[in-house]
């Protein structure tokens, strides 16, 4: 899931400098003294600001709300919603889902640093008009970075774990030897909900983490500590704010947001098209669009990301690729492995694979309506892979019918 115009306000760049670095001072709280050391909330979130994130948040575990979650989490799985996601769905030795508490995999764990990094962008949005035989590739997954006078793809992965580790080292620094474990999207927790304890926003009808002032085009990482929060405070937590709006679930086109606040991630175009393997339902196919990486349309249509009120990100890092936005699907098609590898390397869209990042090209091929890319489905039709085979002719078969149809008055 996981957009746009030029926003009023942007989040500052974060000098280098910042980041870190023996003789910064300003961390976390006392220790070395005989006393435990202990993390305060504060200047926790002052470090990860000053390593580069747009906000953090502390929270002590287990936090207050987690038999709550751990339950819409087990049963969230016992449904069947993560698909293939077989992760998510691990247990321990006594059946015990790895994931419901962080305690399960981390039983020292005492607390954990939620960072945010706000991706969002002046550029398009998906649901805005597009030059015709367009597709559309999630905006977390135009990130990028300049080199050496070269623009190269970044992944998100490696940009947060950086700054996280910077964040971590410093705490070791300062406050000693004590355990912990710095994750983003890898580790075995369920980071939106952690961010929720942590005050970070909340949960919203589609599903996302929204923060009140950043919106939801946000990464998430997470540091877990087996250090005590300081004083063992709360923090405050930010009331649902989704009031009687249902954009996003109006809007979701394959009908993923089976009700409010609950996806099924199994019909969410955002799996369908990176995480799933091979043929996808066809009901499905149409409503998937010119989604051939990812999906943004249930963050695109909510006002909290609308342009007088989120932020633009200015992270060099997490930079748009303006050849992603909007990209010509006969551009794509035309990619060999050698060349769509070069073009995503280091990018999140390797994550399709090129057969499953074709078999969304020739969805979305079928999906516009225009009769010129059948030369290139017919060719795909013939193709070994059976996800790519089943979506071209299943493409073709759509713009035959199209064309049969008859005109209307
Ligand atoms: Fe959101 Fe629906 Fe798109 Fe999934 S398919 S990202 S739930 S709009
Ligand atoms: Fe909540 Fe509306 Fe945003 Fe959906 S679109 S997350 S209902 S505010």
């Amino acid at each position: 899931m996981n957009i746009d115009y030029q926003y009023e306000r942007s989040i500052p760049a974060v000098p280098q400098e910042a980041t870190g670095g023996p003789g910064q001072r300003g961390t976390a709280a006392p220790c070395n003294d005989g006393h435990e050391a202990v993390l305060n909330p504060e200047s926790v979130r002052a470090l990860a600001l000053a390593c580069g994130f747009s906000e953090a948040g502390l929270v002590a575990l287990p936090y207050p709300n987690e038999d709550r979650d751990a339950a819409r989490f087990e049963s969230w799985v016992g449904a069947g919603r993560a698909g293939s996601m077989k992760y998510l769905e691990r247990t321990t030795e006594d059946g015990r889902l790895v994931r419901t508490r962080p305690a399960v995999p981390f039983p020292w764990a005492r607390s954990a640093l939620v960072c945010m990094a706000i991706y969002n962008s002046a550029q398009p949005r998906s649901t805005d008009s597009a030059p015709e035989g367009a597709g559309w590739i999630a905006r977390y997954a135009w990130s990028s970075r300049t080199e050496r006078g070269e623009r190269r793809p970044s992944d998100y992965h490696k940009v947060l774990l950086k700054r996280l580790r910077a964040v971590e080292a410093r705490l070791h620094e300062e406050l000693g030897a004590f355990e912990s474990r710095a994750y983003v999207d890898t580790g075995p927790v369920v980071e939106r909900s952690l961010a929720v304890a942590a005050g970070l926003g909340w949960t919203g009808k589609n599903a996302c983490l929204i923060h009140p002032r950043l919106g939801s085009f946000g990464f998430l990482a997470v540091l877990l500590t087996s250090l005590p929060v300081e004083m063992t405070a709360t923090p405050l937590l930010i009331p649902d704010r989704c009031g009687t709006c249902t954009r996003c679930i109006d809007a979701c086109p394959t009908q993923a947001l089976i009700a409010p606040y609950q996806m099924d991630a199994t019909r969410c175009i955002s799996y369908l098209t990176i995480e799933h393997k091979g043929p996808l339902a066809s009901e499905l196919l149409p409503g998937v669009g010119r989604q051939i990486f990812g999906c943004d349309i249930c963050q695109d249509v909510c006002p909290w990301n609308r342009p007088h009120r989120a932020p633009v990100a200015v992270d060099a890092d997490l930079a748009p690729r303006p050849e992603l936005v909007n990209p010509a699907l006969e551009w794509l098609a035309g990619l060999d492995l050698a060349e769509w590898e070069g073009l995503f390397n280091g990018s999140p869209v390797r994550r399709a694979g090129f057969a499953g990042f074709r078999r969304n090209l020739a969805v979305a091929m079928g999906n516009s309506g225009l009769r010129r890319f059948a030369p290139r489905l017919e060719q795909w039709a013939d193709e070994a892979d059976e996800g790519l085979r089943a979506a071209a002719r299943w493409a073709l078969e759509k713009l035959q019918a199209q064309e049969d149809a008859p005109d209307r008055p």
